[in-house]
């Protein structure tokens, strides 16, 4: 069934959605789906065009499995890589394994994300693809999305946008306003490639200023995604010559880039990474996923904290909109659940990003956990929730 709808067919149809969702990625997906199965009339839009290839380790943790099963993606009988052990180097060629306690399983986002898309419609939402929002406007209780040159009603509006959107700057977020520095200047660049690597280990091999990770998704592929600073890049003049300047340093790295097939001619990329603090509400519009706040991705945890926001978020708008709680106490449930749920994990994560890709101190980090691989699984714990 292909509910689809064009953006004529939405403007001439002039009913108010219960829910419009901006941003189709895993948050905004499973928001969708959420909200749709319970009869409520959703709109989400997606600026890209599905199936689309993004930045993204791909390394799903097990924590999300049940989750994304019960949308309605049938996990376990996609053949996926699950992936229970962990590899970490240094860049002098140092390493550590340890076996991971939850562990995670492999999917590309060009073939889930596009799975999630098929659900939602099949479920009725009305998902406009290529179809990038300009603004949100509050007022009187009721929201207006505007959109090329049209514009919808909806009672509620999730902003699930990722990373870093034209409404962040549009909304002149307070993390857009913070100068270049430590915590908001990063690159971050993909391949799938195919290399023979064990098929239930991820790898995650720092080098200088940044940390790749590569982990076997669905089919014969990996992935193989890295963070680096923008500075790294600044001083190579094409990401080819980074990556034989700095990443090659480690022999692991080295290895891989110069004897694995590369599938994409060019790899995907994206800037300006921040892993600043964000509001949770901004102007009454929820925000979800990377736009509520990113875990740096050294943890392989970002899109399960997507997908379980989405399940927080649902429960909420669901009692507003039937009429149990006020605007307010949503909003303020929202944010206490997603501090209850993420806060501790987020302070963990940034902890550790601080460590990793610096050279001395991963060298010596390595060194000194290499007898001890059960304080390798207390770490990656602390970065990690539980089932939900
Ligand atoms: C280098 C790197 C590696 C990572 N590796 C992992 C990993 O291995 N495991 C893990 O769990 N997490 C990882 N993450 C984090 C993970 O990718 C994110 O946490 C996750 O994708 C967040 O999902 P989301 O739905 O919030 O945003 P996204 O998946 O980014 O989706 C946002 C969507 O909004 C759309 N959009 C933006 N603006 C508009 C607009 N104005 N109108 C319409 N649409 C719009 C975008 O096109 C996009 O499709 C990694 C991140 C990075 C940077």
């Amino acid at each position: 069934m292909n509910n689809t709808i064009t953006n004529k067919s939405l403007d001439a149809n002039s009913t108010v959605f219960d829910v419009g969702i901006v941003g189709g990625g895993l948050a905004g997906l499973s928001l969708s789906i959420l909200l749709a199965k319970k009869k409520y009339k959703v709109v989400l839009f997606e600026k890209e065009k599905y199936p689309f290839h993004r930045v993204c380790g791909e390394y799903i943790s097990l924590e999300s499995w049940k989750f994304i099963e019960n949308l309605g993606l049938n996990l376990s009988g996609l053949n996926l890589p699950i992936i229970k052990k962990l590899i970490v180097s240094s860049s002098n060629g140092k390493w550590i394994n340890a076996d991971l306690d939850m562990g995670g399983f492999g999917i590309s986002r060009f073939f889930i994300d596009n799975e999630l898309k098929k659900i939602a419609i099949e479920n009725g939402v009305n998902v406009l693809e290529e179809t990038k929002v300009n603004d949100v406007v509050f007022n009187d209780e009721q929201f207006v999305i505007k959109y090329k040159s049209e514009s919808v009603a909806c009672t509620i509006v999730a902003a699930c946008f990722g990373k870093r959107s034209n409404l962040d700057v549009k909304w002149s977020r307070d993390f857009i306003k913070k100068k270049p520095g430590k915590l908001n200047n990063y690159i971050g660049v993909k391949y799938h490639i195919k290399a023979p690597v064990p098929i239930d280990t991820i790898a995650l091999h720092n080098f200088k200023n940044g940390y790749c990770g590569i982990s076997k998704v669905e089919g014969d592929k990996y992935c193989l995604c890295y963070l680096t600073t923008a500075q790294n890049l600044k001083s190579s003049n094409s990401i080819k010559e980074m990556e034989q300047n700095i990443l090659y340093e480690n022999p692991f790295l080295k290895k891989i880039f110069t004897e694995a097939e590369f599938i994409f001619k060019e790899p995907v990329t994206i800037s300006q990474i921040s892993f600043e603090r964000k509001a949770l509400v901004e102007n009454h519009v929820l925000m979800l996923g990377d736009a509520a706040g990113m875990i740096t991705p050294l943890c392989g945890n970002g899109m399960s904290m997507a997908l379980h926001s989405s399940k927080i978020a649902s429960a909420c708008i669901e009692q507003y909109l039937n009429k149990k709680i006020t605007r307010l106490e949503m909003e303020n449930q929202y944010q206490r659940q997603w501090k209850n749920n993420f806060g501790k994990r987020l302070k963990a994560g940034r902890t550790i990003q601080k460590l990793f890709g610096k050279e001395i101190a991963t060298n010596i980090f390595i060194s000194f956990l290499k007898p001890f691989p059960f304080l390798v699984n207390k770490i990656v714990k602390a970065t990690h929730g539980k089932e939900f």
